[in-house]
């Protein structure tokens, strides 16, 4: 479907596992949440704070954050002295964006979009870039 642009998204597998494990716990509804950041010099995005949020839809096929508690966050966040970098939720099917999705990742086109997969628990991040989904690698230390 994309092309790898080259992007670079740095997590660590402590966090990577408690989400895994929120995601399972709430199966099959999709658990959604933001991610917070820093960006280095070299352009790569690192992650140091993942924030699990309400999904408002109660749904396993879309999520739609409180926005509420996402302001909350994104104000708590940026005290902290971190960016807001990107979204995540789980799929209970693959890591692959819906159509869903890719309507809402047009409108935030600067942020990466995480997906777990919760059939293999693979990770995988996406990005808008020029109007076209793109691969974000994950890099999970
Ligand atoms: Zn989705």
């Amino acid at each position: 479907m994309s092309k790898d642009e080259g992007l670079i998204i740095r997590l660590s597998k402590r966090e990577v596992d408690w989400l895994i494990k929120a995601a399972q716990k709430s199966y099959p509804l999709e658990i959604c949440g933001a991610l917070f950041g820093l960006i280095n010099s070299d352009g790569r995005i690192l992650i140091k704070k993942v924030v699990i949020l309400s999904n408002i839809l109660n749904s396993s096929v879309a999520f739609q954050i409180d926005p509420e508690e996402f302001l909350a966050e994104l104000m708590r966040s940026e005290n902290e002295g971190l960016r807001h970098v990107g979204f995540f939720h789980s799929h209970p099917g693959s890591a692959t964006p819906s159509d869903i999705d890719v309507k809402f990742m047009r409108l935030w086109p600067e942020s990466i979009w995480l997906i777990i997969s919760l059939i293999n628990y693979e990770i995988a991040a996406y990005r808008i870039v020029n109007s076209e989904v793109r691969n974000v690698h994950v890099e999970i230390i």
